[in-house]
């Protein structure tokens, strides 16, 4: 397989137009169909990162494609002056599938860092003289726009766009912080159950439930930021399912339009009262076409059992990394398809290289830790595919030290 040369003219292209906010690109992709891509060179990869937990469908699946194709013909973009029948929809779906049900609200925005900002200016909205902080976990990833940024628990990315927004605080996951800190003078406290850009780093268990427990009594909302573990990837439609509890509010993106930008804010109870008229918008936030193409997905994902399979599949993923004989892999984490391999060394990104070079995508969200996070449509072959390329992977690694 040829891999791609310093002197390939799009890399210039990128470097001289595109904003410095990332690093160069890895590829020049052209065109997806299923769970694979290919470059401009015409190599193929299996993708197992998804553009990061988005394309539940895999890519140009017929119900995606038919979403867009037939809303952009209808209907595709009004003001909040107007509703339209896919938004309406769309709200009444969530009410259901988070689980809120009666008296939830949604709030539909473009990304998951609008998703969150909504949810701190709900948090803002919960508070008074005395009740003012806001609570978030150390390491934590909340999105990279300032509200979001502040709550985000990497000094790293938040230090130099400071000063943030006043009055976030973080602690550890631990239930020794928890019980420390949660008392009458706090307003929100926001997680993730899984920290995806962490490594996929899991919650000590129980310590969900304890949240859940503690700020119920002190009339704190529980925040739940299910971006990247939502919309069925941990194998239940939302990961807080798995510890029987239900949050104040949740904030969702990422997977739930298959690769169309959309983000939400559901609240559940009494958190639906805080926001009052005129309060919060977005232009683009909750337009038929958005919210039609979620539709269409949050449909296919019920209808194709692809929740379950989400499930069923990270146990087979598992099973094949941990048949992986390499020094290199201490531990897997994460539950269903959004799984993290703790390494022994720091060499992450050069195994996400490899796996690339071999044909495979996934990424190295720091140093030891990779992510995998197909889209939920997986089957055998693309089981199978997976474990000979991710082998290879570590076979090159191990045999370049
Ligand atoms: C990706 C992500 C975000 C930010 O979403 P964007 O759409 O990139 O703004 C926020 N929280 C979590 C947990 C995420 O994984």
């Amino acid at each position: 397989m040829s891999v791609t040369g310093t002197e390939s003219p799009w890399k210039g292209r990128f470097d001289t137009s595109l904003m410095r906010t990332m690093g160069m690109p890895l590829r020049y992709l052209v065109r997806g169909e299923g769970c694979y891509v290919w470059d401009d060179e015409g190599n193929e990869y299996l993708d197992f990162l998804a553009g990061i937990a988005v394309n539940s469908l895999g890519h140009a699946h017929p119900v995606f494609v038919e979403a867009v194709s037939k809303q952009a013909a209808t209907l595709a973009h009004v003001s909040n002056y107007f509703s339209t029948p896919p938004q309406l929809e769309l709200a009444e779906r969530l009410a259901r599938i988070t689980g809120a049900g009666e008296g939830a609200r949604a709030y539909f925005c473009n990304s998951g860092a609008e998703a969150n900002e909504a949810a701190f200016k709900l948090a803002r909205l919960n508070s008074s003289e005395r009740r003012r902080t806001i609570l978030a976990l150390h390491n934590g990833f909340h999105g990279r726009t300032m509200g979001a940024l502040s709550l985000t628990g990497k000094p790293a990315m938040r230090e130099p766009f400071e000063p943030m927004p006043a009055g976030v605080v973080h602690i550890d996951s631990t239930m020794e912080a928890l019980d420390a800190a949660i008392d009458d003078t706090v307003a929100a406290l926001v997680l993730e159950t899984i920290k995806g850009e962490a490594g996929v780093v899991d919650l000590p268990d129980g310590f969900l439930r304890r949240a859940r427990e503690l700020t119920a009594r002190h009339g704190v909302l529980l925040i739940v930021d299910e971006i990247q573990t939502g919309v069925g990837r941990t194998g239940e439609w939302f990961s807080y399912m798995h510890d029987g509890i239900l949050p104040d509010a949740v904030t969702i993106a990422k997977g739930i339009a298959g690769g169309f930008p959309i983000g939400a804010l559901v609240t559940f109870g009494w958190a639906s009262e805080l926001f009052s008229r005129g309060q919060h918008g977005s232009t683009f936030g909750g337009n038929p076409l958005a919210t039609a193409t979620a539709n269409a997905v949050l449909t296919e994902i019920e209808s194709a059992g692809l929740v379950q399979n989400a499930a069923v599949r990270g146990t087979e993923l598992r099973a094949v990394i941990e048949s992986i004989d390499s020094p290199l892999i201490h531990e897997v984490r994460g539950q269903g398809l959004l799984i993290g391999v703790g390494l022994t060394e720091p060499v992450a990104q050069a195994v996400s290289d490899a796996a690339l070079d071999a044909g495979l995508i996934i990424n190295a969200p720091n140093d030891s830790s990779l992510r995998i996070a197909p889209p939920l449509v997986i089957g055998d072959d693309e089981v199978r595919v997976f474990g000979n390329r991710l082998r290879q992977a570590f076979a090159a690694v191990d045999g370049a030290r």
